[in-house]
């Protein structure tokens, strides 16, 4: 066996060893007393090592890379991330003894920047945001690197099948529920990849589970779902940190979507508000969208007598968010005004009344 393939395998190993020394996220039962008949969970993500639903997606693109023959001792590898991605790969990068190269838009947060370089990481930081994608080719390039490209490869680096896959493993937990099969799964697309296992995984394993996916408002995933339209763009950034994206990425696919949401940002952060409330600890901005989503679906359900359960992704935690998310001034410093979507999120989980107007529906 050559050199490379000896190393390989070494570092496929190494990840299984750390794999082996992980424990499986919790599904945390969130009670919703205003919608009878439907159980509400949520896949808390956040209790990674790294933080996030990020940690799987490294784990799976290091994987795929190893067993393509892409990897070698010693040569870097570079991503195109300004979040939770970048700072997962770090860690897997350390693991493996590779250098790690994040290219990141100069506007980045220190705390970010810091976080990866907790891992050993390096950000190169481009002036054109636009430009992170070219600027991690021409790296990858000139270093003898490796550009792991999350946006295309998320949803092929996965085994949809099983392998402990997000999917699998929310079903095996469920065993013992009322409801063992659950009636939706709520996603929402940041890669697209998370959606994308659910969707094959539910398919292939005949289940009459649908799967929701609930974008941000800057974002051109929905329109995309509803038009087919691959040539979107819009010219800013997504409020919401992890999801929403201004072009349509390849590793979104609209064909294992039954159902899709439009959340109005300011909704989401409410939501996110009232899920730290009523969980006693805080979480991200997905997974105030996905509550949305769940949310959405059960009133469904409810509204046509169906009894069952959903499972919503916890995406990550909220200690990331103290300065902004969760920090008073800020929120008024963008213009955002909780107080009264907090109340009707509340309204909703606790007595049933319909959310406020402005989500856009599209299959439920
Ligand atoms: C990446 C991310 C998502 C979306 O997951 P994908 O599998 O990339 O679609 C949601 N929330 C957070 C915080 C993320 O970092």
């Amino acid at each position: 066996m050559n050199q490379d393939r000896q190393w390989a395998r070494e570092a496929i190993r190494t990840i299984e060893a750390d794999f082996q020394r992980c424990a499986d996220t919790h599904l945390i039962p969130v009670s919703l007393p205003g919608l009878p008949g439907v159980e509400l969970y949520f896949k808390d993500e956040s209790s990674h090592p790294t933080g996030s639903l990020k940690h799987r997606l490294a784990r799976s693109l290091f994987l795929y890379a190893l067993c393509n023959g892409w990897l070698k001792s010693g040569s870097p590898v570079i991503e195109a991330s300004s979040g939770s991605t970048a700072v997962s790969e770090a860690y897997f990068a350390r693991l493996l003894g590779l250098p790690f190269i994040a290219v990141m838009p100069a506007s980045t947060s220190p705390a970010k920047i810091e976080q990866i370089a907790f891992y050993g990481g390096q950000s190169h930081l481009v002036q054109d945001p636009t430009q992170i994608h070219t600027e991690s080719e021409r790296l990858a390039r000139e270093t003898g690197g490796h550009f792991m490209d999350q946006f295309t490869y998320a949803e092929r680096a996965t085994d949809w099948r099983a392998n402990n896959n997000i999917a699998e493993s929310i079903f095996q937990q469920l065993r013992f529920e009322r409801h063992p099969e659950p009636s939706w799964l709520i996603s929402s697309p940041g890669t697209g990849g998370t959606t994308a296992t659910l969707g094959r995984y539910v398919r292939y394993r005949q289940h009459n589970t649908r799967v929701l996916c609930a974008d941000a408002e800057q974002s051109v995933f929905f329109d995309f779902y509803l038009s087919g339209d691959a040539s979107l763009r819009l010219d800013c950034g997504s409020r919401i940190e992890g999801i929403g994206r201004p072009r349509v990425e390849a590793s979104f696919l609209p064909k294992v979507i039954d159902a899709m949401v439009k959340v109005p940002d300011a909704l989401s952060l409410a939501a996110m508000h009232y899920l730290a409330q009523s969980m006693g600890r805080r979480v991200g901005g997905s997974s105030g969208t996905n509550l949305i989503g769940a949310l959405i679906a059960a009133q469904h359900m409810v509204a046509n007598g169906e009894s069952g359960s959903i499972v919503a992704i916890l995406c990550d935690g909220g200690e990331r968010y103290a300065t902004t998310y969760y920090d008073a001034q800020w929120l008024k410093a963008q213009g955002y005004e909780l107080e009264g979507l907090i109340a009707a999120v509340k309204a909703c989980v606790e007595q049933g009344v319909a959310l406020p107007e402005g989500v856009l529906r599209e299959g439920i």
